[in-house]
């Protein structure tokens, strides 16, 4: 079984991109760093190449905070504690994660609950990540659906605590955590006197300050790792790309993707990648898993009564389809797919 995540990439145009996007030669750093299970890259520019590697630093630290809090891997998260009370008693969190919670509630909500992060129950059931996985039976998929529905946390504003009220039932934060965190680490390279930058968290990009075109993001193409289909310029905001080939397991021939619809209990069999672009690396993560598990149709629909959010869908068919912005904005490559 092998595991891919690097769903969208920077060009290496990206850097002339940013070199270009500002008239006075400042000083630019690039590094990476293989954090949330993920590789992480930092470009930063600013004033002198010791702020900038402080900063970048503390971008990759505030990575490792997210990491500590946010893993359903990690038994001392605060994520695994309140995991580990369901069916039990509610747990006492902080304002980060009671505002994480409340987010994520509001995008399953939005989207008629196609992102939820009470799924962890069937991520286990489907033995997503295991070293030797295999398709459940229909009726253990049945069984274990019983336990997701984001309409049974319990948050609790007054005394900040959540509770999930049946044993069983578990919190997975997998589909928002990144772009959160890209967005938290630019936030500490703004304050740490960088110009502009960006963050990149596997594939979910937040970027700020830049001027001038913007910053290339090469979007992947999903069954060729080495081809992009075409590239996009951003000065400020976020891309978030869900893919079927991030995380995936291939079981007699068929390919079992790490996204599971919350209304089905079976992982998405539809889309092979969804890139989002929102305001957030927060939204467009959330929303991109959210519309991978609608799908093309659905999800166009949806997203005609939201203007704060473009999405490119993309097909393993080779189709695919779009929002305006994607259509009027991205410069295709040679490896374009055709459009129905
Ligand atoms: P992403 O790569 O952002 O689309 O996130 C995918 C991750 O989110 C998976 O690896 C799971 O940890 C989690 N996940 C899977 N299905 C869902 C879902 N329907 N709603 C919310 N999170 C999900
Ligand atoms: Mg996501």
């Amino acid at each position: 079984m092998k595991y891919f995540r690097i769903p969208i990439f920077l060009l290496s145009l990206s850097l002339a991109g940013l070199l270009s996007a500002c008239p006075q030669p400042d000083r630019e750093i690039k590094r990476v760093q293989f954090l949330m299970g993920t590789q992480v890259e930092i470009i930063a520019r600013g004033a002198d190449d010791k702020q900038l590697e402080q900063a970048a630093s503390k971008g990759f630290g505030e990575i490792e905070r997210l990491d500590f809090k946010l893993s359903k891997y990690r038994p001392d998260s605060m994520l695994s504690r309140i995991n580990r009370q369901a069916g039990i008693s509610p747990v006492k969190v902080d304002d980060e994660m009671m505002m994480l919670l409340e987010k994520s509630l509001q995008v399953c909500r939005e989207s008629q609950g196609a992102f939820d992060p009470t799924i962890l129950p069937m991520l286990s059931v489907w033995k997503i990540g295991d070293a030797n996985p295999s398709p459940p039976g229909d009726a253990e998929v049945k069984e274990k659906l019983k336990l997701v529905g984001c309409g049974k946390i319990v948050l609790d504003q007054d005394h900040q605590t959540v509770f999930l009220p049946e044993p069983g039932m578990g919190i997975d934060l997998g589909g928002i955590a990144k772009g959160y965190a890209a967005d938290r680490a630019a936030g500490v390279l703004k304050e740490n006197g960088v110009k502009s930058g960006l963050v990149n968290a596997g594939g979910d990009l937040t970027v700020f300050g830049v001027t001038g075109k913007g910053i290339a993001i090469g979007i992947q193409h999903p069954r060729y790792r080495e081809k992009i289909i075409g590239k996009v310029y951003l000065k400020r905001g976020a891309i978030a790309t869900s893919g079927d080939y991030e995380r995936f397991y291939i079981f007699n021939g068929v390919r079992y993707s790490h996204i599971i619809d919350p209304r089905t209990g079976y992982p998405v069999q539809r889309e092979a990648s969804v890139s989002v672009k929102a305001d957030t690396g927060l939204i467009a993560d959330a929303w991109a898993t959210a519309l991978f598990v609608l799908g093309r149709e659905a999800g166009l629909k949806l997203l005609q009564s939201r203007p704060d959010l473009e999405a490119l869908f993309l097909e393993p068919s080779g189709d695919f389809g779009a929002t305006e912005w994607f259509y009027e904005n991205m410069t295709w490559g040679q490896a374009a797919p055709r459009e129905d």
